[in-house]
C-alpha cells in the first residue's frame, strides 16, 4: 500500500521518470494533483450519422493505408474504423505523426466533423486520442476519458493508467475538511473525490469532485486567513496615543478644507486602532482623488505626536518623491523640526531612495536611525534594506495592492514591537479578492469624492477615423491654451533596438498590459513614448507646446526633474508610460490620451484616468484604439460608460481573472505544477464562487476559534502549512 509521500517509483517503474522530468511530479500525491483539464465522453455510435454532425466515438483502427499524393509533396493516410457495425473512413493529407499510431486493431476515442466523400462517411482530420490497446468493447463501457496536460513521452491513456494504478494501491489520504463541515455542504471525502475526478463513471461525478476541491481550496485558504486573523488579534503592541495640540492640531488647523464626512469616520477608527495595544492591520480603499493621502498623513502625524515614527511606502521613486515633496509642502514649517525656520513642534522628514546620494543617504538613515525624521519616505526597498528606525510605530503602504501577505510580514519584522500598518489601494477590489487576498485585514472604503471634484468624461477614438484622431491632438491644444495641461499614455516606451518588441515581452512598465486579443492576425505596434513624442513634436497643432517625456528606464534624477517641471506647469503635455498610473496629482492637468487603449487592463485605465479632474476643472479622457474586436469595443466602452470603479474591477476580474486585478501578482504554478498559489486556485473562481467563499470563511472563522492551533485537525493543519510554504517559496522565488 501507499500514501501520498510514496514515490512515484516504486509504484510505477519508468514512467515515473518521464512524469518527473516532464511535470515535475515526484510523490504519489504530486501525480493525484496532476488535475484532468477536461473529458472525453463518447457521446455517439457511428450508426446514424449525417453530414455536419460532431462526432465523438470509442473505435477500432481496421484499414490503414498511406499513398503519395499527384499534386503535392508527401504521403496521405486513409484510415478506416467501426464501432463493430458501421464503418468510417478518415482522411490525415500528411501522414506524418499519425501513421506509426493508427495501426489496424489499435482502439481511440476520435472526435471530428462527418462529411461526405465519394459516398462514403468521412472524418477529415480528426482529433483522436489512442486507449490502451485491446480493450475492445470494454473500453466503450468506461467513463468519461480523463485529459491530462501533455507529458512528454507518454501517451494519455498511459498518464491516465499511472493515475489509475495509484489509486488502486491508495486506502486512505489525509482529510483536510472536517466531517461536519462534509456532510453540511454533502461533499465526498478526499479519496472519492480524487476517484471522482481521474476516473468518474459519469461526468456528474466528476463534477460532484470538483466541488469538493473548490469548496477544500476555498476552505483551507480561510483556515490560514482565520490562524492569521486569530494571530494578530492576539499580539501585542505599544498603542499610540497622541499628546495633546501636537503636529496633528497643528496640521488640522491649517487645512483648506474640511474633511469629508467618510474621512472623518475612517480617521476617528485609525486614531481609535492605533491607540489600541494590538496592532492596526487594515486596508483603506478609495477611488483616486477621494483624499486617502491626507488620511493617512494625518494618521502619522499622530503616531509622531505619540512619541512614535512613521513610514511611507510607495510603489516607485517617482511616487516616493511626489509624496515626500507633497508631505513636506502639506508640513510646511512642521516638517522643518530643529531647523531655525522650523516649528517648535516640528519633526522631520526623510526620503530614502535607491538612487540618492550617498550623501543624502546617509544623512536620512541618520535621521530615520536617531528618530529625527519622524516620517520616513520611501520604495518597498525600505522594508528589504537594513534601515533602522528609532522606534517604528506606524506603517502606511500606499497603492499597494502588489504587496502580498509576505510583504506585510516582512515589513512588521522591521519593528521591535510590530508596528500598526495600514495599507491603501485606490483600484476597488472586488469583495471575493478582498476576503482572499486580503482576507487577514480589516478594511475601510471612502466611498464619496470631497466636494468640488469635476466629473471625468471618457470617450473612445477609433484611429481608422483620421479625422478623430487629429481633433484629439486639437482638442488638447485647446486646453494648453487654456492654461491646462495634458498627459498621453503609451503602452511602450520604445527607446532602443527593442523597439519593435510585441506585448509578449513587454518592457518594464509594460508589465500589466494584457496580450493581444485573441484572433488578432499579427500583433500590431504599439504606441511608443518616443516615436509618440517624435509625432506630437511634428503636429502643428500643436506647434509651441512643451513636451516632455517620462518612464521607467529614465535615470532616476530625470524622472524627478521631469515631474517638477510638470507639476510647476512649465511642461504642457507629458508623454509616459503607466509610470504615472498611481498617486501622481497635477490639479491642473485636465485631459488625457491613451494610445492603444484595448491594450490596457479596464481597472488599470480607470485608474490611469483618475489623474485628470482632479482640480476645479472638468477631465477628459481619450481612449484612442485601432483595434475593431468587438470584444476590444466592447470594454472600452464599459470603462466610456462609468466611473464606478468596482464595476470595473469586476468585469475586469471576468475577463481576464485575478492576476490582472491584481496587476503584478500573477501566480506562476507551484512547484509541482499544482497550480495552487494565492490568486491561482486550481478549482476555486474568485468570479463565479462568492457563495463557497462567504460559506467556507464562517466555517472556517468558527474551527479557528474552537481549535486557534488546528490541534484536533491535523490533516488540515498540514494542508495549511503546504499553502504557506508555496507562498513562501513564490515569494523567495520572486525575491
Ligand atoms: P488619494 O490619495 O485618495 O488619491 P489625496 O489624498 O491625494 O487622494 O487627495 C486628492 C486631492 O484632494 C489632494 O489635492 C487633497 O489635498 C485634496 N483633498 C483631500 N481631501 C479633501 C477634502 N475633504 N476636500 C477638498 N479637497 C480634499
Ligand atoms: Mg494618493
Amino acid at each position: 500500500m501507499a500514501d501520498e509521500r510514496t514515490p512515484l517509483k516504486r509504484l510505477i517503474g519508468g514512467a515515473a521518470g518521464k512524469l518527473s522530468k516532464a511535470r515535475g511530479l515526484e510523490t504519489v500525491g504530486d501525480l493525484l494533483e496532476f488535475w484532468p483539464r477536461r473529458y472525453l465522453e463518447h457521446t455517439s455510435d457511428l450508426s446514424s450519422l449525417h453530414v455536419g454532425m460532431y462526432v465523438v466515438v470509442v473505435a477500432d483502427v481496421k484499414t490503414a493505408t498511406t499513398r503519395r499524393m499527384h499534386k503535392r509533396r508527401g504521403e496521405m493516410l486513409s484510415v478506416t474504423i467501426t464501432d463493430g457495425r458501421n464503418e468510417v473512413d478518415l482522411a490525415f493529407f500528411s501522414s506524418y505523426g499519425h501513421r506509426d499510431v493508427l495501426l489496424p486493431g489499435v482502439t481511440a476515442v476520435f472526435a471530428g466533423e462527418v462529411g461526405i466523400y465519394r459516398g462514403r462517411w468521412q472524418l477529415a482530420h480528426p482529433a483522436y486520442q489512442v486507449l490502451e490497446g485491446g480493450l475492445g468493447s470494454q473500453a466503450a463501457d468506461r467513463g468519461p476519458i480523463p485529459v491530462y496536460l501533455q507529458v512528454k513521452g507518454m501517451q494519455n491513456w498511459a498518464v491516465a493508467e499511472c493515475v489509475r494504478l495509484v489509486l488502486e494501491h491508495l486506502d486512505e489520504v489525509p482529510e483536510p475538511l472536517p466531517a461536519s463541515v462534509r456532510v453540511r455542504h454533502g461533499l465526498p471525502g478526499r479519496l472519492e473525490a480524487l476517484k471522482g475526478i481521474h476516473v468518474p463513471r459519469d461526468l456528474r461525478e466528476a463534477e460532484r469532485a470538483r466541488l469538493r476541491f473548490r469548496y477544500e481550496e476555498a476552505f483551507v485558504f480561510q483556515v490560514l486567513l482565520a490562524q492569521r486573523r486569530a494571530r494578530q488579534a492576539a499580539a501585542r503592541t505599544r498603542g499610540r496615543v497622541p499628546r495633546e495640540g501636537g503636529l496633528l492640531a497643528a496640521f488640522d488647523a491649517r487645512l483648506p478644507f474640511e474633511l469629508t464626512a467618510g474621512q472623518r469616520a475612517v480617521g476617528e477608527t485609525l486614531a481609535q486602532e492605533l491607540s489600541r495595544d494590538v496592532p492596526m492591520n487594515r486596508l483603506l480603499q478609495g477611488e483616486v482623488g477621494s483624499g486617502k493621502t491626507v488620511i493617512a498623513l494625518r494618521a502619522m502625524l499622530a503616531a509622531v505626536d505619540a512619541g512614535g515614527q512613521a513610514a511611507l511606502l510607495a510603489p516607485t521613486e517617482v511616487l516616493a518623491a511626489q509624496h515626500h515633496r507633497s508631505v513636506t509642502t502639506m508640513l510646511g514649517d512642521l516638517a522643518r523640526g530643529g531647523m531655525l525656520d522650523g516649528s517648535e513642534i516640528g519633526t522631520r522628514v526623510a526620503l530614502l531612495t535607491g538612487s540618492q546620494s550617498a550623501a543624502a543617504r546617509r544623512h536620512n538613515l541618520l535621521d530615520a536611525a536617531s528618530g529625527d525624521a519622524g516620517i520616513v519616505i520611501g520604495t518597498h526597498a525600505l522594508i528589504q534594506e537594513h534601515v533602522q528606525f528609532q522606534d517604528l510605530a506606524l506603517v502606511v503602504v500606499d497603492e499597494q495592492h502588489r504587496f502580498g501577505v509576505e510583504e506585510r510580514d516582512a515589513l512588521r519584522g522591521k519593528a521591535s514591537q510590530p508596528p500598526h500598518v495600514l495599507v491603501m489601494t485606490a483600484t476597488p477590489i472586488p469583495r471575493t479578492v478582498t476576503m482572499t487576498v486580503f482576507g487577514d485585514m480589516e478594511t475601510s472604503t471612502l466611498t464619496e469624492l470631497p466636494r468640488g471634484r469635476s466629473p471625468i468624461v471618457t470617450h473612445v477614438v477609433p484611429t481608422d477615423r483620421p479625422g478623430w484622431v487629429q481633433r484629439t491632438w486639437e482638442r488638447i491644444a485647446e486646453e494648453v491654451r487654456g492654461g491646462r495641461q495634458a498627459y498621453v499614455v503609451c503602452p511602450r516606451i520604445g527607446d532602443d533596438g527593442a523597439a519593435r518588441r510585441s506585448s509578449s515581452s513587454p518592457d518594464d512598465e509594460e508589465l500589466g498590459v494584457p496580450p493581444a486579443e485573441d484572433g488578432e492576425v499579427a500583433p500590431r505596434e504599439m504606441a511608443s513614448v518616443y516615436a509618440v513624442d517624435a509625432a506630437l513634436r511634428e503636429n502643428p497643432a500643436l506647434d509651441g507646446l512643451t513636451i516632455a517625456v517620462l518612464h521607467g528606464r529614465m535615470a532616476a534624477e530625470d524622472k524627478d526633474s521631469v515631474m517638477a517641471a510638470f507639476t510647476r506647469g512649465e511642461v504642457d503635455v507629458l508623454v509616459s508610460t503607466t509610470v504615472i498610473e498611481v498617486g501622481v496629482d497635477v490639479a491642473n492637468a485636465t485631459v488625457m490620451v491613451v494610445m492603444d487603449a484595448d491594450r490596457f487592463g479596464l481597472s488599470q485605465l480607470h485608474q490611469l484616468r483618475g489623474r485628470v479632474g482632479r482640480g476645479r476643472h472638468p477631465g477628459l479622457c481619450l481612449l484612442l484604439t485601432a483595434s475593431d474586436t468587438e470584444a476590444a469595443r466592447e470594454r472600452l466602452d464599459a470603462v466610456a460608460a462609468t466611473t464606478d470603479g468596482f464595476e470595473l474591477a469586476r468585469l475586469d476580474l471576468e475577463l481576464r481573472g485575478t492576476g490582472d486585478v491584481l496587476s503584478g501578482r500573477q501566480s506562476g504554478g507551484g512547484r509541482s505544477g499544482r497550480g495552487m498559489g494565492r490568486g491561482s486556485f486550481r478549482f476555486l473562481s474568485l468570479v463565479r464562487d462568492e457563495e463557497t467563499i462567504l460559506q467556507a470563511r464562517d466555517a472556517a472563522t468558527e474551527l479557528v476559534t474552537g481549535d486557534p492551533e488546528l490541534a484536533q485537525h491535523p490533516d488540515l493543519g498540514a494542508a495549511v502549512r503546504d499553502w504557506v510554504d508555496e507562498e513562501q517559496a513564490a515569494f523567495l522565488e520572486k525575491g
